[in-house]
This record gives C-alpha cells, structure tokens and sequence, in this order.
C-alpha cells in the first residue's frame, strides 16, 4: 500500500510539472513569432518610405533639365545622370557634384579644373556629399547616398566652365 500511494504521489506532481512546463513552453514561441512578424513587417515599410529615385538629364548645350532636387533628410538617394546629347565627355562631359553645406561653388569649380585626371574631381576633396562620374553623350550614371540633414545643398557639373550654366539646388526637408 505504501508503495502505491508514493508511485501515485509522484505521478501528480510528475503531472502537475509536466503541465507547468508545456504552459510556458506553449506561450513564449506565440510571443517570439508575432513579434519576429512585427519587426518584419516596420523594416519593410521603413525601406519603402525611405528611398527615391531621382534622374536628371544633361545634354549637348551645357544644361541640366533641372535645378532642383527634392529629398527628405536620411533618405536613401539614388540619383540617375543622363546624358542625353552625342558629344564626347572630353568636350562636354557632365558630372553631378553634390557640395557640402558651406563650400564655394566658385572656389570649388577651381579646384576641379586641375583634376583633370580625375575626372575634374578633386582628389580627396572633403567638400563632396556625392557625386556621379563623369559622362559624355548617350550615357548615364547612377550613385546612391543618404541624404543629409535638411537645408539647401549646391550641386555642379564640375567640368570646366560648366558649372555657370550647370548648376542646381538639393532640397532637404
Ligand atoms: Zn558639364
């Protein structure tokens, strides 16, 4: 009898433990999965909010087709260059040069013109958000960035005498 009462002792508590253990097994993978969904799911709509697209063209008559562009501060940037003329880049090659807060468009254009192996960039120029590569007719570029913080930014063609036509503004908001 004594035998009995303990083999039955030990299966309740043996129960009682087992009934435990699969509760809060049974709740923490619910609580990880709905979670691993939400953080899914924010990542996506933050990538999505948070990327554009830009294109701007150049062409044969020393113009961009714009003098602004508009992006949010952070935003992941991709910036599309055309080139929709036929002339070679030796004589009218275009680049765009996004310049920081601050920097003299004059003085910059100046430098530019003695880094012609360069592609009249600067060689590490601590004045440059970003900027494309230098092109000639019927081709293109893109470059990606992440916008600054909100303000107004030059952006150029630094080839040389280009930037006087050339010329435009980044809009942060
Ligand atoms: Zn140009």
């Amino acid at each position: 009898m004594k035998k009995v009462r303990i083999s039955v002792m030990f299966f309740m508590l043996s129960a009682g433990m087992f009934t435990f253990t699969s509760c809060g097994g049974g709740e923490k993978p619910t609580e990880t999965t709905s979670t691993e969904q939400t953080d899914a799911h924010e990542t996506r709509a933050d990538e999505n909010a948070n990327a554009v697209t830009l294109e701007i063209e150049s062409n044969d008559k020393m113009q961009f087709n714009l003098s602004e562009l508009n992006v949010k501060a952070g935003q992941e940037v991709t910036l599309v260059l055309k080139h929709t003329g036929t002339m070679p880049k030796t004589a009218m090659g275009h680049n765009v040069v996004i310049l920081k807060a601050g920097v003299d468009i004059a003085d910059f254009a100046r430098a530019a013109i003695g880094a012609k192996d360069n592609d009249y960039i600067p060689a590490d120029s601590q004045d440059i958000i970003a900027h494309t590569k230098l092109i000639g007719g019927g081709e293109s570029d893109q470059i990606t960035f992440t916008a600054p913080e909100a303000g107004e930014y030059d952006f150029i063609c630094s080839f040389p005498g280009h930037y006087s036509m050339m010329k435009g503004k980044l809009i942060v908001e």
